[in-house]
């Protein structure tokens, strides 16, 4: 069986990782690999790191790119691949404008298409933009359904799809997450820093990993949470406060003018993911508007503050692992002090299974693709149709 899966930004990297190496120790598959280039410099590493092969690359991403040029690159660029290719099966993950057009293209070539990471959602069109669109989209257009978890399959029930096409697998950014926990232990994260800056993090008595890059918190909430690490760093000194700033040049200001010249904040510039596991394991706590951050912190048993009003992981928040904090300051300086300060809290947050994963998600998924292309003698279509 011949698989095209489509990978195009970092997160998409991180948890097809899995699945490509699953597939080459399953037998009969043929798993190819298709880079579109949406963040072409933020994936390469990831791939290096993971040691897979590409087998097609495009080169979609333009200065200033819009999502609508960008979804008609990917779209007539991976159209090429398929009828060049024939595969049997499309994957895509997640709910990037790649993961999208590719389901599109495919949809249009007949060739179905599995859709690792099925079933988030908000429920709201515009948070994450355009991320619940994209995932909605996929969910019209997929025949395989790769739910991380049961409420994602309930999610995906409810709109309407057959529940013998919807699969309970778990999320496979959790076997990424536990897979370079365990090849990282001698990586430094703060390397880039110079020296005098790196020992006093370094001697700092604890530390806590401060992300922003989601759209909605560009403005005011950026504004917001820099203010809240100033005070935060203020009042506890003895903790180091580490923020890989965002490429983006709005956040990289904010950060510089709010934080730049604080002796107990470090700003790295974004981290490639092995120093970014590090650095995750090596905190306290975190404080992020990322998705997979929210995932990964759970699975590492490390509390997650959200400074989002809204998540498509809630998991994490009913589990106790993460709480939605918003980007309003005080409730940001509120509850990280309060993780800072009342042990109990802080180890009621750490206990408890990771509800995203245990780590076998992308083993399940191979073996589901594996059982259904025997059941149907390779024409997975015949299956669907
Ligand atoms: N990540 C990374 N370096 C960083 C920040 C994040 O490698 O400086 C990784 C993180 O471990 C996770 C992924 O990037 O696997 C999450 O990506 P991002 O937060 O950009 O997207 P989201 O998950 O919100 O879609």
């Amino acid at each position: 069986m011949k698989i095209l899966a489509v990978v195009g930004t970092r997160p998409e990297a991180v948890k097809f990782a899995p699945v490509i190496h699953a597939a080459a120790r399953q037998p009969g598959i043929d798993m190819q690999v298709c880079v579109t280039g949406q963040h072409r410099a933020l994936v390469d590493p990831v791939l290096k790191f993971f040691d897979i092969a590409v087998s097609h690359r495009l080169s979609v991403m333009r200065h200033n790119q819009d999502l609508a040029g960008l979804t008609t690159r990917v779209l007539e660029g991976v159209r090429g691949i398929l009828l060049a290719e024939r595969p049997d099966l499309m994957l895509v993950q997640g709910d990037t404008a790649t993961c999208f057009a590719s389901a599109l293209a495919a949809f249009y070539e007949r060739v179905p298409v599995g859709h690792v990471e099925a079933g988030l959602r908000t429920h709201e069109l515009g948070a994450p933009f355009p991320e619940e669109g994209m995932r909605q989209m996929v969910s019209r257009l997929a025949a395989f359904h790769f739910a991380p978890t049961v409420a994602n399959a309930a999610a995906l029930e409810h709109e309407g799809i057959p529940a013998e096409r919807i699969y309970l697998t778990g999320n496979t950014g959790i076997d990424a997450v536990l897979w370079a926990r365990d090849r990282i232990r001698r990586t430094d994260p703060l390397a880039s820093l110079e020296k005098k800056k790196r020992s006093q993090i370094q001697s700092a008595k604890r530390r806590v990993l401060i992300t922003s890059h989601r759209r909605e918190n560009f403005g005011e909430g950026i504004r917001n949470i820099c203010e809240a690490v100033a005070t935060l760093a203020a009042r506890y000194p003895e903790t180091a406060w580490v923020f890989p700033v965002h490429p983006n040049p709005e956040v990289g200001r904010c950060a510089q003018s709010h934080l730049g010249a604080i002796a107990n904040v470090a700003l790295l510039p974004p981290l490639e993911y092995p120093q970014f596991v590090a650095l995750m394991d090596q905190s306290y706590f975190l404080i992020s508007d990322s998705g997979g951050v929210q995932e990964e912190g759970s699975a590492l048993q490390r509390p997650v503050l959200v400074t989002r009003s809204t998540s498509e992981r809630t998991e994490a928040v009913l589990e106790g692992h993460a709480l939605l904090v918003g980007t309003a300051h005080d409730s940001i300086v509120d509850a990280a002090s309060r993780l800072l300060t009342s042990r109990g809290l802080y180890e009621r947050m750490c206990s408890g299974a990771c509800p995203f994963g245990d780590g076998a998600a992308a083993n399940r998924i191979l073996a589901i693709l594996a059982r259904e292309a025997g059941v149907t003698g390779k024409s997975l279509l015949a299956a669907t149709a």
